[in-house]
């Protein structure tokens, strides 16, 4: 399919070839239709999609053609993190640069000053986190009465990071009749309940689970012990001539150290994460951007919706507790479409997180030993035999699509990780 038989305008048609897309992804076929009619959508879609454009190219569509001599805010999104806020506000502005409309993004951690005079000389899109939004409204420095579109992003991410009632109070200075725009990677209980509550008989439309995103990357599990990770990955970028590597550490603590490590050794290398000022982390992201910087080591939240094409190589130093958090993490390489790696350094204590991550991925994953680094400790194939769950809010998640799907396949999953779970032999030359 063409993005010319989607309804769009010329002026979006030329900004979609500006930016080099060629076909619709599948968010993009399903939603854009739909969103220019105006209807309310409930969408299944994880970042990696397309999504961002899947609803900032209709809400521009309708913006222009009921446009307005009078500037006001009438699209909101709403968007977990403040390097998300950044990259859809520059979608809107990317897409929107044949139009005259004007994208503010509102995120902590910077002057509310400089937002606040921005705001007065007049906006019509604001992309916002939840924080700084409601500063904003509680201190009346932003009218939300006349909002058309309010899109809510990364719904489940938002109540993981703990946002769920500062979305209520948001809600309470949205008028009643406006678009509603959900998209969330999955549906916990109380993601469902807010769908409920704020939109109108929705079109519900769920593309490519977080499971076939997976399968789209290669992926490959290194087992190593604990103690030797660092010196594999150092390994690996030198021999394998890995660049930009986007380096997973489940601590903060633990990126800095592992950055710290990695610059010793003369690798180019950078931490990522919440404790890191808002300058310090937007200089990290461009010097990683502009490859300044060879490897960006990054909390998971941190890296949330980090957008940077033809990102290659995508490593789990440590592997997640929450098996979702898998999913998110390689989720940021092969992006919409293109090849992508993921490696996982796995220790022998690791054998539980990694068991919850093949299961949920319905796909055994498979394992290379790295010549030189053969773990004294191996990292067994069977099922763990303690069944509790480690995950951080077990009670937030719901036997949503994705879960369910998890569970129906385990038996098929549990044949197939028998019969590929043997190691291979990595040959180093
Ligand atoms: P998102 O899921 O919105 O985070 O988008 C992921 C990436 O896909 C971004 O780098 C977009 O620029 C890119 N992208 C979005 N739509 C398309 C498309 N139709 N073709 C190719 N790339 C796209």
């Amino acid at each position: 399919m063409s993005f010319n038989k989607l309804g769009l305008s010329p002026a979006l048609l030329k900004s979609i070839q500006a930016k080099g897309y060629s076909n619709p992804s599948e968010i993009q076929q399903e939603a854009i239709p739909e969103i220019l009619k105006g209807k309310d959508i409930l969408a299944g879609a994880q970042t990696g999609t397309g999504k961002t454009a899947a609803f900032a190219l209709p809400i521009l569509h309708r913006l222009q053609n009921a446009e307005s001599k009078r500037r006001r805010v009438r699209v909101l999104v709403l968007v977990p993190t403040r390097e998300l806020a950044s990259q859809v506000g520059e979608s809107f502005r990317d897409y929107g640069s044949n139009l005259r409309f004007r994208t503010s993004v509102l995120y902590g951690g910077v002057s509310i000053n400089t937002q606040i005079d921005k705001i007065r000389k007049g906006v019509d899109i604001v992309v916002a986190t939840p924080g700084r939004l409601l500063d904003h409204l509680n201190q009346k420095t932003l009218k939300l009465s006349e909002l058309e579109t309010f899109v809510l992003d990364e719904a489940d991410r938002m109540l993981d990071m703990g946002f769920i009632r500062d979305i209520k109070k948001i809600l309470q200075y949205l008028p009643d009749k406006k678009q509603n725009l959900l998209f969330s990677a999955t549906f916990p209980n109380e993601i469902k309940a807010l769908a409920d509550s704020l939109l109108n008989a929705p079109k519900r439309i769920q593309v490519r689970s977080s499971n076939s995103t997976a399968e789209k990357v290669v992926q490959v599990v290194y087992p190593v012990d604990k103690s030797r990770k660092r010196e594999l990955l150092a390994h690996c970028i030198k021999e394998e001539g890995w660049f930009q590597v986007l380096v997973f550490s489940r601590t903060k603590h633990g990126a800095n150290k592992l950055a710290q490590q990695l610059s010793k050794e003369g690798i180019d290398a950078d931490a990522f994460h919440g404790n890191k000022s808002q300058a310090q982390r937007t200089r990290a992201l461009k010097d990683f951007k502009d490859s300044k910087t060879q490897v960006l080591v990054a909390t998971d939240i941190a890296a949330r919706g980090i957008d940077i094409n033809l990102l290659p190589q995508v490593v789990n130093f440590d592997l997640p507790y929450v098996p979702e958090d898998y999913i998110h993490r390689i989720g940021r390489t092969a992006r919409a479409g293109q090849e992508g790696k993921a490696i996982s350094l796995v220790s022998a204590d690791e054998h539980k997180l990694l068991f919850d991550i093949e299961k949920l991925l319905n796909s055994p994953i498979p394992r290379e030993t790295i010549e030189g680094f053969e773990p004294t400790q191996n990292l067994s194939t069977e099922a763990p035999k303690s069944r509790g769950s480690r995950r951080r809010k077990p009670s937030n998640r719901s036997k949503g699509p994705e879960r369910s799907r998890s569970s129906r396949g385990r038996s098929s999953f549990n044949k197939k990780r028998n019969k590929n779970s043997t190691s291979k032999s990595k040959r180093r030359p």
